[in-house]
């Protein structure tokens, strides 16, 4: 019998793998992909943040910020010395029109009560700091200017945490588990992101089709947050010498990856051009699309231990912000796995209960 099998070698299971190696479990992580071509992590933003309502939200976003900028030291590995994830620590600016402005300034409070950092801005005054802004229809905004939120690259990461991970134990094999009861481990952990439902047919995360699309600007602000406009709900960040943007528009049952191409036109470039109006000058260069790991039910993690099994733990539903909560969720599990329940950040919140009772517990701030 195995000690550890975790299905699913993606950024959630390489962070859990490297996790319990470290406190000494021998763990096989199960991949039936290890070129990752559908996977979520590789087509994410790898943006990281603490700007969500949720304090628990809040601290993971901040604990990948501690955990990200240390890996030069915790991740080193013979093989991989020099470990990065090309951190940009540009910040995040959230912007919100009137519609968002109350529940925004609730959110503020736990910002606070989170010792978050966040700096929050009347939309009178965006001007003053982002020149190339159009405030109109805007209520307010917070950002951060102190290189706590960025984004990084996610294959790098995921390399360093797989790598430390091999290092400390770690077998990564390649597999397709078409049934949690086909393991013989003394404990399981799924991690098979928005494929999860296939493993455990009670849990409600679905893979949701997003379109980011690449483009060129003759202006280019390389110190641009990553900014998010919600009244449009689209976003963007500078990319090198070029943009990505994210369309706000989102599918479920699409079985194939194509972007949603019309988005461009239709909805992502007249959202840019109206909040930058030196984006009317936009080119579209290129583009891809991803699933999201959406939990129909919240848009909330699903973490913990799945009360239906002995031994099965899950970690999916992370809805566009599982790579930066995959060092938080990593060691949560580890330490709910290794001494029955949480030491540092109480991740209780995201148990499968509620979902069984249907008690939705809603993150509003989805990008
Ligand atoms: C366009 C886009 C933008 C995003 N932007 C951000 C962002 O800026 N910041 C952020 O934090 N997050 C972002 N995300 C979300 C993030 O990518 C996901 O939440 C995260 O990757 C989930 O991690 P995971 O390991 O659970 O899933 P994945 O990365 O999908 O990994 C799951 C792995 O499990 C494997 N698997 C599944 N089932 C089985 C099985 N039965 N047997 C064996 N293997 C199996 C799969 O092959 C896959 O490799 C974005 C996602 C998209 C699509």
């Amino acid at each position: 019998m195995d000690d550890v099998v975790v299905v699913g070698g993606g950024i959630i299971g390489a962070a859990t793998a490297y996790f319990l190696s470290k406190e000494g479990r021998k763990v096989r992580v199960i991949e039936r992909d290890p070129a990752y071509k559908k996977a979520s992590f590789p087509l994410s933003l790898g943006g990281f943040r603490r700007q969500f309502f949720q304090k628990e939200n809040i601290n993971l976003g901040k604990f990948a910020l501690e955990f990200i900028s240390d890996i030069s030291n915790t991740l080193k590995t013979k093989k991989n010395p020099n470990p990065t994830a090309s951190m940009v620590p540009n910040g995040y600016l959230l912007l919100f029109g009137p519609e968002h402005a109350e529940e925004q300034y609730e959110a503020l409070k736990n910002h606070i009560a989170c010792n978050a950092g966040t700096k929050n801005i009347p939309s009178s005054k965006l001007k003053e700091i982002f020149s190339w802004i159009n405030p109109e229809g805007l209520e307010t905004a917070t950002y951060t200017d102190s290189k706590i939120e960025g984004w990084i690259d996610p294959h790098m990461f995921h390399n360093a945490l797989k790598n430390k991970a091999i290092e400390l134990g770690a077998k990564f094999e390649k597999g397709d588990v078409k049934k949690i009861s086909d393991i013989n481990a003394k404990t399981i952990v799924s991690a098979a992101g928005c494929w999860t439902k296939e493993l455990l047919d009670d849990i409600p995360v679905a893979p949701q089709k997003h379109t980011v699309f690449r483009v060129k600007c003759p202006k280019h602000y390389p110190e641009m947050p990553l900014t998010g406009d919600l009244p449009s709900g689209v976003y963007w960040r500078p990319e090198g010498k070029e943009y990505l943007a994210g369309s706000p528009n989102s599918k479920f049952d699409c079985p194939d990856l194509e972007p949603e191409w019309d988005d461009f036109e239709n909805l992502v470039w007249p959202a840019l051009a109206n909040r930058v109006p030196e984006f009317e000058q936009l080119k579209l260069t290129g583009g891809w699309a991803g699933y999201y790991d959406c939990n129909t039910l919240d848009n909330n993690a699903i973490v913990g231990k799945h009360p239906k099994y002995e031994n099965v733990f899950l970690a999916t539903g992370f809805t566009g912000r599982g790579l930066m909560q995959s060092p938080g969720i990593g060691r949560g599990l580890t330490e709910l796995i290794t001494t029955g329940k949480y030491q540092t950040i109480d991740l209780s919140c995201f148990a499968i209960d509620r979902i069984f009772a249907k008690k939705k517990r809603t993150e509003p701030y989805v990008l």
